[in-house]
């Protein structure tokens, strides 16, 4: 581990890391439940700490912000990059890899950020840990706290996709679903660690959340051969995985390990579109419907919306918002192309890669492309279900087989 502070990313006040748990003691104290988050705290490493990694052999513990000893003992990460050239050549861009996430022990990219916050929650001595989630969180969550025998509680929007609400039950997890929105359960959620203890795990409201989901541009830079890629797409709802992205390819610039950063280009459903429109007209107003097919990015109002925007700006991306058709689309092209299952919000990400490479400002052949996919595609076969016709079946003889 390097020495880090936290700082503001309001008023840039830093705090040593047993100061404050959550946001900024000021600027937090002006978040009202239904707006975006003021006050989310960024970790700042020492910046002569970052540097001391080796190039040859890099050590990413000195990337971490809890010490490896705390680690929960499930695997977390090491997900493959997979080369999708013939998919990448009919979009003009064959350099284009997918990041599987799919590929995690509770199946999403969320269990980044669950490993680090129960690492975290090991540290201080906390013995149950809470979250609002649409389902990944919530699923990731009770597998980390299952393998380090810690209390996960959850609260869930009660139409929460059954794959996930089976995981985490199944993990042990004490799981209550909440009549309403996802929205409705993050209130709720922080009113329960206000007045009842716990660590609260929500997503940007804890720090370490983004720290978590940051390895994952650790390893794509490794498995590049320690080298940025031209962009990188990402499906966006609170806009956290976005966050932790940009601080991944911060903290390897500032290590030097990588001389620029990737474009980030943040895809959202058509109706959960509140960060899209935050950046096209620097006015922030929420989602009033998020309704999509792609449950992990239904979100009325992303709780890190401020820092998803400075992301795409500071590193001239874009945002794309996606139907749930393109995104439905995207998900059988990738399958079918690609080898890569991935869930809805997880295709949303491709859907925006084909979409901005349809419009005036796509990018050339010579990019390096990087889609990520969140999470796996049984995580929610409902939705497929609908466009997919299983064969009937035949009389066992080949007379009835279709093919010849
Ligand atoms: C959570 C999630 C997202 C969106 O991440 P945010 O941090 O909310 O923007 C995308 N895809 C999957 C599969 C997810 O679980
Ligand atoms: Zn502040």
């Amino acid at each position: 581990m390097t020495a880090f502070v936290y700082r503001c990313t309001d008023c840039r006040k830093e705090f040593t890391r047993d100061a404050v748990r959550y946001l900024c003691p000021d600027c937090g104290a002006r978040y009202r439940p239904g707006t975006p988050l003021t006050g989310v705290l960024e970790v700042v490493f020492d910046e002569d700490g970052l540097r001391r990694v080796d190039r040859a052999r890099p050590d990413w513990s000195l990337f971490s912000a809890v010490e490896p000893r705390f680690f929960p003992p499930l695997v977390v990460g090491r997900t493959p990059l997979v080369p999708a050239t013939r998919l990448g050549q009919s979009l003009g861009v064959p350099k284009l890899f997918v990041k599987n996430d799919g590929q995690n022990p509770s199946g999403s990219l969320k269990d980044r950020a669950s490993f680090l916050i129960v690492a975290e929650a090991q540290r201080l001595g906390e013995q149950r840990v809470v979250c609002a989630s649409t389902g990944n969180a919530a699923s990731a969550l009770a597998a980390v706290c299952a393998s380090a025998g810690v209390q996960a509680l959850i609260f869930v929007p009660e139409k929460a996709p059954r794959a996930k609400l089976v995981q985490m039950v199944l993990s042990g997890a004490r799981v209550v679903p909440v009549k309403g929105t996802y929205d409705d359960a993050f209130k709720l959620s922080l009113e329960f660690t206000a007045k009842r203890g716990g660590l609260n795990r929500n997503t940007a409201y804890h720090p370490l959340t983004i720290e978590g989901k940051k390895t994952v541009s650790l390893e794509i830079a490794e498995q590049l051969g320690l080298r940025a890629p031209d962009a990188v797409f990402v499906s966006a709802g609170d806009g956290v995985i976005l966050a932790g992205v940009h601080k991944g390819f911060v903290d390897l610039l500032r290590a030097g390990l990588i001389d620029h950063l990737p474009r980030l280009f943040a895809v959202q459903a058509e109706k959960s579109d509140a960060i899209h429109r935050y950046v096209q007209t620097g006015v922030y107003s929420d989602a009033p419907d998020p309704a999509t097919v792609a449950d992990s990015i239904s979100v009325s109002c992303p709780s890190n919306a401020h820092w998803a925007r400075r992301a795409i700006v500071e590193t001239k991306g874009a945002t794309v918002t996606v139907s749930d058709a393109e995104i439905l689309d995207a998900q059988a092209t990738l399958a079918a192309r690609s080898g890569v299952f991935t869930e809805p919000a997880g295709a949303a990400a491709f859907a925006g890669l084909a979409k901005w490479q349809a419009g005036a400002n796509a990018l050339p052949a010579s990019a390096e492309v990087v889609v990520l996919a969140t999470g796996h595609g049984l995580k929610d076969i409902d939705a497929p279900l609908k466009r997919v016709t299983i064969p009937p079946p035949i009389e066992p003889s080949l007379d009835g087989v279709p093919v010849s």
